[in-house]
């Protein structure tokens, strides 16, 4: 049959069927996408661009701002350890946070965590990993992301852990979510002063049952700080119990 009529008609149909699948397929995976960016509106049409175009994913880069050299705090140029770090030196051996939390960046973060864009997740890790490439390279045994609390969660989502993995597996360190836990459920923090901050997180976290964190260089993540009173009181529990503890956030408020 082959070079028949019969047969060239049996294999153009072939063809347009593959071909009506093709756009099937990607009419399906722009639906699943969003073949809109979600910050501006612009359509996607860059390979690889998901949720973000290229334009808004340009405008997310890392601050080049002078910090206090523990803590990450923004400092006048003229400064290199903050007032509070150089009266008590925190919990944690270092801070860093990619950005100042504004703009873009900020954007990102609360469409991931509060819309549960998923696929974010990605280039959030990416911009974690940049900071540690920049700013916290070392060796790490464990990936400890600040726990969720448990009675404010809404659904199974756990944005920070799900991030926390795919930096975990990026960097090869560990994964070690088991490490801390919350073991009181507390109201947010937004809107508290300072010393009701400490006060409201007083006794929320512990060493996760069973878990040994001695001698642990650990890696504690955040998304965003504003007094740093949460991952202070978080690397404390892990320094008391025997471990190091650097500090790494996305965004930090300006204070
Ligand atoms: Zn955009
Ligand atoms: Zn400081």
């Amino acid at each position: 049959m082959k070079g028949s009529p019969a047969a060239k008609t049996f294999l153009s149909l072939a063809k347009a069927v593959k071909r009506a699948r093709g756009l099937l397929l990607q009419a399906a995976r722009s639906a699943l996408f969003h073949s809109r960016c979600r910050v501006c509106g612009a359509d996607l049409v860059a390979p690889g661009e998901t949720v973000l175009c290229g334009n808004c994913r340009a405008k997310i880069i890392f601050a080049v701002e002078n910090r206090c050299r523990i803590c990450g705090k923004f400092l006048p140029r003229e400064m290199a350890t903050c007032g509070s770090c150089r009266l008590k030196p925190p919990p944690f051996a270092r801070h860093r946070s990619f950005a100042a939390y504004e703009g873009t960046l900020r954007q990102a973060i609360i469409l991931y965590k509060f819309a549960a864009v998923e696929p974010l997740k990605h280039i959030l890790a990416s911009l974690y990993l940049e900071t540690v490439r920049r700013e916290l390279s070392g060796a790490y045994d464990a990936v400890v992301p600040v726990p969720a609390d448990r009675r404010r969660s809404r659904n199974d989502f756990q944005p920070l852990q799900a991030v926390a993995r795919v930096l975990a597996r990026r960097l090869g360190v560990p994964f070690r979510p088991g490490l801390l836990r919350k073991i009181k459920s507390t109201p947010p923090q937004v809107g508290l002063t300072q010393a009701q901050r400490l006060a409201n997180l007083d006794g929320a976290f512990a060493l996760g049952a069973r878990a040994r964190a001695a001698g642990l260089r650990i890696l504690l993540v955040d998304d965003v700080t504003t007094t740093g009173t949460t991952v202070r009181k978080c690397a404390a529990v892990l320094k008391r119990g025997g471990a190091r503890v650097t500090a790494l956030t996305l965004g930090q408020t300006r204070l």
